[in-house]
């Protein structure tokens, strides 16, 4: 799908993982908003790495419609991955990043495209105004980790901010030109800046199949998040490091004045055991933080691809323009 010059083109990146169940649903409801917003459009969908009938189910939608366009990977890499390989494959004058299981209402679309097309803003991203139908406990933990991330980390990003948005090219293919292996596109999104407004909305339970996120998946992600996204866990170990050598000096200097007053008398087994063990995990818990820097700076210098293609449906033409990587 090139753009058309007068009539511009909109893509939609779809990552999927085993979206079986809720795949049919989405299609139908998206090709409806799709077909009143009456524009050239492109759904290309990413299969990353399911094990149930996604990729057979794509095939038949792009039997069916030449709208619909696939990308499947040789294995499961991660929802970050497959936006990635999505944004880069896709060429359209607007481009939007949503789920497959309804929780992105495709009924916000035309509103996107209202509101990008004022030419204000270059990005319209939707935010959710509560977490219904969420754990409450899931929902403390994410309301901690935006606040941790807003006070820590250079790059801006809003409570309740999903990764459904639509945005111009431009702002896609500076997305695209972030090509760094351990990804966060929730920081990227902040990080590129441009213009973004926010379209608030209620929270949409799945319409089908299951949350692909564990809490320790998100709670990992959201360590990734920080550590991709601020320097500040590195700073905070300096910072433990200079406070115990300045206390120790104290101590020091106490411990000495203390001998020449009072003699030598054999105290403090216990207090210098315990003093012992909380340096020492201080010091290990330091040494981890700079080891997670570290994993992060190994996996860039391997510079592995972010994702293997093993099947995919974009005609020859568009492949010799994409990916922009
Ligand atoms: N997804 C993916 N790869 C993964 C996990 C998820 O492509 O490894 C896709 C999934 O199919 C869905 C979107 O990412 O379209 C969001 O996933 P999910 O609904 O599980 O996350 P939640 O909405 O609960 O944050
Ligand atoms: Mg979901």
């Amino acid at each position: 799908m090139k753009s058309t010059g007068q009539n511009p083109t909109l893509s939609i990146v779809i990552p999927c993982y085993n979206e079986q169940e809720a795949l049919p649903i989405f299609y139908k409801e998206i090709t409806q908003v799709l077909a009143q917003m009456a524009l050239p459009y492109a759904l290309l969908f990413v299969n990353d790495g399911s094990n149930d009938k996604t990729l057979s189910i794509l095939r038949d939608f792009a039997e069916k419609d030449s709208h619909v366009k696939y990308l499947s990977f040789s294995r499961n890499f991660g929802k970050e991955a497959a936006m990635y390989a999505g944004l880069s494959y896709a060429n359209g004058d607007y481009v939007a990043v949503m789920d497959a299981d309804m929780q992105d209402p495709p009924s916000l679309l035309p509103d996107m495209m209202e509101i990008l097309r004022g030419g204000e803003y270059d990005c319209v991203a939707a935010r959710r105004v509560n977490r219904n139908g969420e754990p409450p406990i899931r929902s403390w933990f994410a309301r901690q980790f935006y606040k941790l991330f807003a006070t820590i980390s250079d790059a801006d990003i809003v409570d309740g901010a999903r990764d459904f948005r639509l945005m111009k090219r431009k702002m896609a293919d500076a997305i695209v030109s972030l090509k760094e292996y351990n990804r966060f596109s929730k920081g990227i999104f902040g990080w590129v800046g441009f213009r973004t407004c926010w379209l608030p909305y209620e929270n949409v339970a799945r319409a089908a199949g299951e949350t692909k996120w564990s809490f320790w998946k998100l709670l990992k992600y959201a360590i990734d998040g920080i550590i991709n996204f601020s320097e500040v866990p590195l700073k905070i170990a300096s910072w433990w490091g200079m406070g115990f050598s300045g206390f120790s000096f104290l101590m020091l200097v106490f411990i000495v004045l203390r001998r020449l007053v009072f003699g030598d008398p054999v105290a403090g087994w216990a207090s210098t055991i315990c003093v012992i063990i909380f340096v020492g995990g201080i010091q290990l818990l330091s040494a981890g933080i700079v080891g997670q820097y570290i994993a992060k700076v190994y996996a860039e210098v391997k510079n592995r691809p972010r994702y293997i293609i093993s099947e995919e449906n974009l005609r020859a033409e568009e492949q010799t323009d994409g990916p922009q990587t």
